[in-house]
Order: C-alpha cells, then sequence, then structure tokens
C-alpha cells in the first residue's frame, strides 16, 4: 500500500496550482487540487481576464471620438454596463470551464473545498476529510488589502466587487497609486464616471522608471481624472446620494461608490502554515528557495502566496518548474530577472529591465535614449496625445538594460523587446535592425543620439 493518500496535494487552483497539478500529473504523479473558489482563480475569474475585458470596452469611448478625423459620423455612442457585465461573465464560465476540463484530463483529482495543512504531510478538507500527501504545494495566491484602520472600510469596494457592481456610479472615488488603480481609473472614465484618484505618494506607479510615471499622471489629467495627490483618506461616510470621501489635507469629495486598491496580501492567514513549521517573512509570504521549497522539505508554494514577482506568467512557470523538478526528473530553476510588465492604463504602459535610476545605482555609465511623438493616428484624430519611448543603455558594453513605453499597444511592444533584452542585445543591434514604417515601434531602433549620457 502506498506510504500517503497522494504524492502531491495542491491548495488553490489559480495561475500557479493548476499548471503545477496538471503538470505533475502528466509526469504520473497522484495529484489532489482543492480549490475554495472557482477554479482559474485571481486571474481567471476576478484580475487580468475581466479586467482587459473592461479595459477594451472603455477604449470605444475615445475610439468613436477619433473616428470624426477619419471621416465617419458617429451617432451619439451609448453603453450598457449589465450588457458588458454579462458578456465578460459568459467569457470567464468559459474560461473556467476550460481550466477544470484541462485539470481533469490531465488525470489530477479536482475537490471543491477549502483546504487547511495539520502537518507537513497532511491536508484537511473543510468536511473534515483528513489526506495525506508526498509533498503540499500551497498556491493560495493573495487577496486585496483594506487598511482595518480606515474608517467607512465597510463602504467601500475593491477590485473583486468593481467586477459585478449593479449599476455604474456616476462618480468614483479611487484610493491607491498602484498598477490596479490606475487601470481601474482608466476603465471608469472611459466608461464616463467622473473619476479622481486619490493617491498617499507624490508620484504614481512606485518602482516603474519615473518618466512613465510623470507621463502617465499628465495623460489621465488630460483625459479628465482627477489625481489627488500627496493625500489619503482620513474617513468615508454616507453622505447625500452616496458617499463623501474626507481626506487627510481636508478635501471632502463625493462618490457613488468608493473603490480600494491599495495593495495585496499573501493569503496565509488560517492555513495551518505556522503549526506546520512553515516560515513566513515580515509580509505574511512564504519564504521559499529558487526551486520554491519551503524551509519544511515537504512544502513548497508558488505565485503570489511567496510575493516574488506578482504576476500571472510567473506563478504559471513557478508551479511548471516545481513540477517538473520534483515529478518529471528535469532540475527547473525560474529566472526571475528580465520580466516584462504592463499596465493596462490608458494610455498604456509597457516596461522591462531597469529603470533609469535603478540602472545609475548598478552601472557608473548609463546613457538615455528617449523620445516622445504624436502617432501618425493622432494626426488626424487631432488628440493630444503623445507616446513615450526610452532606453537604458550600460555605456560601456552598450547593452540594452531596460525598456519603457507609454502608448498605444505598448505592452505588445514590450512583449518581444523582452525577447532581445533577455538575450543581451546591444543598442547597437537595435540600431541593426531594420526599422518596420510605419509603426510606432520602429522609433524603438531608430533613436541615434542619447538624451542624457550619465558618467560617475
Ligand atoms: C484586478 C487584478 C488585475 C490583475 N491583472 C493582471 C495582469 O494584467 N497580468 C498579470 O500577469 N497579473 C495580473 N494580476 C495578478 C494575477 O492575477 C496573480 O498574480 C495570479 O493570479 C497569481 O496566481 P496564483 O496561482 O498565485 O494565485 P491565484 O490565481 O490567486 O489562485 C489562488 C487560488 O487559491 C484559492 N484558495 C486560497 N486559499 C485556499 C484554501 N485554503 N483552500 C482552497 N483554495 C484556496 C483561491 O480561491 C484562488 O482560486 C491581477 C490581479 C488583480 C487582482
Amino acid at each position: 500500500m502506498a506510504e500517503f493518500d497522494v504524492d502531491l496535494f495542491v491548495i488553490g487552483a489559480g495561475s500557479g496550482g493548476v499548471r503545477a497539478g496538471r503538470i505533475a500529473a502528466q509526469h504520473g504523479a497522484r495529484v489532489m487540487v482543492a480549490e475554495e473558489d472557482r477554479v482559474g482563480g485571481t486571474c481567471v475569474i476576478r484580475g487580468c481576464v475581466p479586467k482587459k475585458l473592461f479595459v477594451y470596452a472603455s477604449r470605444f469611448a475615445e475610439d468613436f471620438e477619433d473616428a470624426a478625423g477619419f471621416g465617419w459620423t458617429v451617432a451619439p455612442p451609448s453603453f450598457d454596463w449589465p450588457t458588458l457585465v454579462a458578456a465578460k461573465d459568459r467569457q470567464i464560465d468559459t474560461l473556467n470551464a476550460a481550466y477544470i476540463r484541462n485539470l481533469e484530463r490531465s488525470g489530477a483529482k479536482l475537490v471543491a473545498a477549502r483546504a487547511t495543512i495539520e502537518d507537513p504531510h497532511t491536508v484537511r478538507l473543510a468536511d473534515g476529510t483528513i489526506v495525506t500527501a508526498k509533498y503540499i504545494l500551497v498556491a493560495t495566491g493573495s487577496t486585496a488589502f483594506v487598511d482595518p484602520a480606515l474608517e467607512g472600510r465597510e463602504l467601500v469596494i475593491t477590485s473583486n466587487e468593481a467586477f459585478h457592481l449593479q449599476s455604474l456610479p456616476e462618480k468614483i472615488v479611487i484610493i491607491g497609486g498602484g498598477y490596479i488603480a490606475v487601470e481601474f481609473a482608466g476603465i471608469f472614465n472611459g466608461l464616463g464616471v467622473e473619476t479622481t484618484l486619490i493617491h498617499r505618494g507624490d508620484k504614481l506607479l512606485r518602482g516603474f522608471d519615473d518618466d512613465l510615471r510623470h507621463g502617465l499622471a499628465e495623460a489621465l489629467e488630460k483625459k479628465g481624472i482627477r489625481l489627488v495627490l500627496g493625500d489619503s483618506p482620513a474617513r468615508i461616510e454616507k453622505g447625500e446620494g452616496g458617499l463623501l470621501v474626507h481626506t487627510m489635507a481636508g478635501l471632502a469629495i463625493p462618490a457613488g461608490q468608493v473603490m480600494v486598491a491599495t495593495g495585496r496580501r499573501p493569503n496565509t492567514s488560517g492555513l495551518g502554515l505556522e503549526q506546520a513549521g512553515v516560515q513566513l517573512d515580515g509580509a505574511g509570504a512564504i519564504t521559499v528557495d529558487e526551486r520554491s521549497q519551503s524551509n519544511v522539505p515537504s512544502i513548497y508554494a508558488v505565485g503570489d502566496v511567496t510575493n516574488r514577482i506578482n504576476l500571472t506568467p510567473v506563478a504559471i512557470r513557478e508551479g511548471h518548474a516545481f513540477a517538473d523538478t520534483i515529478f518529471g526528473n528535469r532540475d527547473v530553476v525560474v529566472d526571475h530577472l528580465g520580466v516584462p510588465k504592463a499596465v493596462f492604463s490608458q494610455p498604456e504602459i509597457g516596461t522591462v529591465g531597469l529603470s533609469e535610476e535603478e540602472a545609475l545605482a548598478e552601472f557608473t555609465s548609463v546613457d538615455i535614449f528617449k523620445t516622445s511623438f504624436k502617432s501618425l493616428k493622432n494626426g488626424l484624430s487631432g488628440r493630444d496625445e503623445r507616446m513615450l519611448m526610452k532606453l537604458v543603455v550600460d555605456g560601456d558594453s552598450g547593452r540594452v538594460l531596460g525598456c519603457h513605453i507609454l502608448g498605444h499597444d505598448a505592452a505588445e511592444m514590450i512583449q518581444l523587446v523582452a525577447i532581445a533584452i533577455k538575450l543581451g542585445a546591444t543598442k547597437a543591434q537595435f540600431d541593426a535592425t531594420m526599422a518596420l514604417h510605419p509603426t510606432a515601434a520602429e522609433e524603438l531602433v531608430t533613436m541615434r543620439e542619447p538624451s542624457i549620457r550619465h558618467r560617475r
């Protein structure tokens, strides 16, 4: 008789857990995966996918306006929120079903239940069933954080609820300055909601290149989003016909909805990790090594719960690498360097590698190539919006260290630039690549002279 009920027990069927469970089963392991909510996790159910669908929806407002410059007469467009929400839900149902199908086809057994850890080889399901496992993989993701000290916190929504609002408010206040906050500011603004964004820092998008941070803030304000920077909510209360956000600086901003997007926390509480002896860091994330192994040899963790780089493709890679290493006889270590990132703000951001500030801290000689221009399309549409492209280059070796794009299709472009940067491409090799005309991306291979030469 086998020593354990299963070879692998995966807690959480999101991006990382589904991939790990599926690949481990394909390698012949006996796998059980527990999910307490819907299979697909944050990305599919309440993250990347529905968010991008909402971004698409909100962009039509500008497309209708821009069409006039190309000779179109468009009848005053109208928008129906319930239609969008229902269409989005149908798409998510399809993806959810595909995730379940693929997992089950692989041979993994899916259980719809919350699971907690009893000891390094034992898991308890919500109904009390005990399952023993040779390995346990924690892939429980993260949850939206709302400051417990925020007065009026029971009146706010997070991104979870934003996907299911019964109706669109006339006005919304979004609290936060990270990527989720700016993406939702663009979504609501595009759908015609008067949008205010309150952020305690003096710049949006901490950790991104400064030029992107400035450029985006400027563009958001041009689109009519009110930015309240260097301020934070003191309290939120019910006001006449809605809510009222009182800020530390003394503003009182009315809103139909208040959305808090002030970061996410690893989903580790109440999981039984402490009793199993699993080490957590100061942020509550599971501490793991480069093979995603915790300090308890039989317990591994991947994805947001480890708070390394909290993105879906990273969670998927980590899950896949874990399954290959443990069950596939193939030692795989995930490379967390040079991960491209997008912000589906309007305008969009695509970024990879070092920011100018990061490069200056690491290299003695840094060249900055930068261009800002009005796209061909905006020439006719008359839209007052510029694209920004920036290359950060090691002045000694000529290697491109980072690329930062603000503007239409930035995310699509950066995925491909990321390959060149991963391969160690130099600025000279970018320049040797023939431009593709007429595109915006051609600017990436036609910036001849550095705008700034930093020398230390
Ligand atoms: C609004 C929003 C937009 C985002 N946009 C993007 C984007 O554009 N691109 C991108 O790459 N990333 C994006 N992300 C981040 C991305 O969703 C996460 O990085 C990714 O989902 C992490 O995968 P994971 O496997 O670690 O966890 P998750 O996908 O969160 O899966 C964890 C699963 O575990 C389940 N679970 C938790 N505890 C238990 C338990 N005890 N028992 C059973 N099940 C449990 C949960 O229900 C959940 O289904 C976004 C996130 C949000 C919130």
